[in-house]
């Protein structure tokens, strides 16, 4: 299982992960990313691999 570490200091909103991997990340009302799952469950692995890659300011990590 894959573990995301944020930055939430880094994130800017534009949402690239959201729209790449909708079932892991989201935005909060303040457009700062969250994540909504802890632990990330190996059929969503890639994706949330793809996604963090996809952030343009580098505020997501991905940890196993
Ligand atoms: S892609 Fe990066 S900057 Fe954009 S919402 Fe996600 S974490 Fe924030």
């Amino acid at each position: 299982m894959v573990h995301i570490e944020v930055d939430e200091s880094r994130c800017d909103g534009f949402g690239f992960c959201e729209q790449a991997a909708p079932e892991v990340f989201g935005l909060d009302d303040d457009g700062v990313v969250t994540v909504l799952l802890d632990d990330i469950p190996a059929e969503l692995t890639d994706k949330a691999e793809a996604a963090a890659r996809a952030c343009p300011v580098a505020a997501l990590r991905t940890g196993r």
